[in-house]
């Protein structure tokens, strides 16, 4: 009996609840239709979600000339819906985490703001809160790892550039007789594509994936 007096508001908590996923899945959809459009690129430190970012940055590149690291470019024709919007190129001049983050700084718009990121249990903010991206090794391409046309070989470049060695990237054992390899620790990589920048193989081994 009692189950039947409380079914309305169980049934309106379901539609309202079923209402906010549909909300929630509709506007996520938007959202990936329209960042969709154009390439997906490196925004600078921290740079709002892409949609937010996209409608708020006026493009009135502030940030680009406040690097000092000349790090942050500006989108040129062909980038769609990001045409003048900044973004970072790391194979090119990685971000090199300024400690007072000048580019945040400058934004008049909100559109980068200063960062904030949880790691583990405790909430640390400025450059090492940096959230660009992921950095991600290709294997095939990565000299620690053997291929048919050549053997595998010792290689630490990317760990020794991450500005947080053997937090954000360290080198793992690999099979007896291999050298070890990189691997990324996600929750602690800032995307600053410092480790991209001085991989000395032609085509990089290690990339960073944009968040979006
Ligand atoms: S300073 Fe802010 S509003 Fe201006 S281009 Fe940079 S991100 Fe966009
Ligand atoms: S610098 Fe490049 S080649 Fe060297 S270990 Fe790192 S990803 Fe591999
Ligand atoms: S792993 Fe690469 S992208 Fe990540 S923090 Fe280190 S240098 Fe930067």
């Amino acid at each position: 009996m009692a189950q039947k007096l409380d079914e309305p508001q169980d049934r309106g908590d379901f539609f309202k609840m079923l209402g906010t996923l549909v909300a929630g899945f509709v506007a996520e959809k938007i959202e990936d239709s329209v960042t969709a459009v154009g390439p997906k690129l490196l925004r600078p430190p921290g740079a709002l979600d892409e949609l937010a970012f996209l409608t708020t940055c006026t493009r009135c590149d502030k940030c680009i000339q406040a690097c000092p690291e000349n790090s942050i470019l500006k989108a040129s024709a062909g980038t769609g819906l990001s045409l003048g919007t900044p973004y970072i190129l790391p194979r090119s001049m990685p971000c090199f985490l300024c400690t007072e983050l000048p580019c945040v700084k400058s934004c008049p718009e909100g559109a980068l703001v200063w960062p904030k990121r949880k790691l583990g249990e405790v909430v640390v903010e400025g450059p090492r809160a940096v959230h660009l991206g992921l950095a991600v090794v290709k294997e095939a391409l990565c000299l620690t790892f053997p291929e048919p046309d050549r053997p595998a070989q010792a290689c630490r470049v990317c760990v020794d550039r991450c500005p947080f060695p053997d937090e954000a990237i360290r080198l793992v054992p690999a099979a007896e007789g291999q050298p070890p390899h990189p691997v990324v620790v996600e929750d602690v990589c800032t995307g600053c594509g410092l480790c991209v920048f001085g991989c000395p193989t032609l085509d990089p081994a290690i990339i960073v994936e944009p968040r979006r």
